[in-house]
């Protein structure tokens, strides 16, 4: 069985609210790559990658990639590889990949996927059986509260909280006295029991303004504090100075990102994407390397439409180490709608059925590869040039 061919769309899906973060400027949910893959006897992987051209590594180590040149790699570089290739060679795929085009790990990361859907697809059977079996059925959730105003949080956090979500994830990293004052009344207002992760996205200036802030949130206990500022040595600095667990991000793209942040004693917890190592197969390699050294892991991402969800929840549902909430979106579509607000960020979206959502977990489909169908009505009508 060969590949046939390859092609990619710009996706924009209609918003519930715009969502947002310290450092971000590219519009979240805006030309995110969709990638159609079909085998010589027409079987269909589909793959997806959410390409933000502000959102990288630190330093600008990682960087490069936007919706408009993810298509183009995909179009122009590695389609000509992939095509009259065997797709089940997914190790291998990934070789020639790597050797032809260095870095674009987002395009390579929709190319993964729909490997995988295709030939879960060729076997019948769901991606989590290609990687590693169903280790969970139900993947825990937490909401992202963007950046916004603070009584527009509190609201938007106790209409989550009343839909199921025991964990939130709250964006900081603009100005520390409105992110502190944020945290007191969301935990005055929500009690003791909701668990507070925020996510400062390496926005604060210095490891010293980071560290004072993650002391002061310690006392809202705050269960742990993601990349608060920029560089895994300052961030090292920050870890080893409070009791809080940090958790890198931007820091950690790749298995040997993950070393590096081991011997820097950087972090104690991962916030782990299918895009950032690759792909599905470079993501168990990292999760393989966090679980050896005890870091704790979510799946998370940016902003995953239904395809890119699917990929989460496989990934999620087969790996033991993902043992905390990710901030993995509640799919909807116009015609069947999950969750009002918790975890609900588009309006519709280009997948027939989404996920089922049961008290703050989505369960992984059991269909053959990823386990979705895509409309491809709604795939023309969201595209964009
Ligand atoms: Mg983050």
């Amino acid at each position: 069985m060969k590949i046939a061919s390859l092609r990619s769309w710009r996706i924009a899906l209609p918003m519930r609210r715009p969502h947002t973060w310290a450092g971000n400027y590219a519009p979240v949910g805006y030309g995110y790559t969709v990638l159609k893959l079909v085998l010589e006897d027409g079987t269909v992987g589909w793959g997806e990658a959410q390409v933000l051209k502000d959102w990288g590594g630190e330093f600008g180590s990682r960087y490069g990639e936007a919706p408009q040149t993810t298509k183009l790699v995909i179009e122009e570089l590695l389609a000509p590889l992939l095509i009259g290739e065997d797709p089940r060679q997914i190790e291998v795929l990934h070789a020639k990949m790597d050797r032809f085009v260095r870095g674009y790990p987002y395009a390579k990361a929709a190319v993964d996927v729909a490997l995988h859907d295709a030939v879960g697809k060729l076997y019948g059977i769901p991606v989590y059986q290609l990687l590693g079996g169903l280790y969970r059925r139900e993947v825990a959730l937490a909401h992202s509260l963007g950046l916004m105003e603070i009584d527009t949080a509190i609201a938007e956090a106790k209409q989550v909280v009343d839909e199921g979500i025991t964990t939130l994830k709250v964006k900081v990293g603009i100005d520390a006295a409105r992110d502190i004052e944020l945290v007191r009344r969301l935990r005055a207002e929500l009690g003791p029991t909701v668990k507070l992760r925020v996510d400062a996205n390496q926005g604060y200036r210095s490891w010293k303004e980071a560290l004072q802030v993650t002391r002061v949130m310690q006392g809202e206990n705050i269960w742990y504090m993601e990349q608060p500022c920029e560089g895994l040595e300052n961030m090292a600095r920050v870890a080893q100075n409070t009791e809080v667990p940090i958790m890198a991000d931007e820091s950690a793209w790749t298995a040997h990102d993950v070393l590096r942040i081991v011997q820097h004693q950087a972090a104690e917890m991962l916030s782990v994407y299918y895009t950032k190592p690759g792909g599905l197969l470079k993501s168990k390699k990292l999760l393989a390397v966090a679980e050896a050294a005890g870091l704790a892991c979510d799946i998370n991402g940016s902003g995953e439409m239904g395809i890119g969800n699917a990929a989460n929840l496989h990934l999620a549902a087969s790996s033991a180490i993902i043992t905390l909430p990710g901030t993995i979106p509640v799919t909807s579509t116009a015609e069947v709608v999950r969750t009002r607000i918790a975890g609900h960020k588009y309006l519709d979206d280009i997948i027939e059925e989404p996920f089922v959502y049961r008290d703050g977990h989505m369960l992984v489909p059991d269909g053959p590869g990823l386990g979705i169908e895509v409309n491809e009505a709604k795939l023309e009508r969201y595209s964009v040039a």
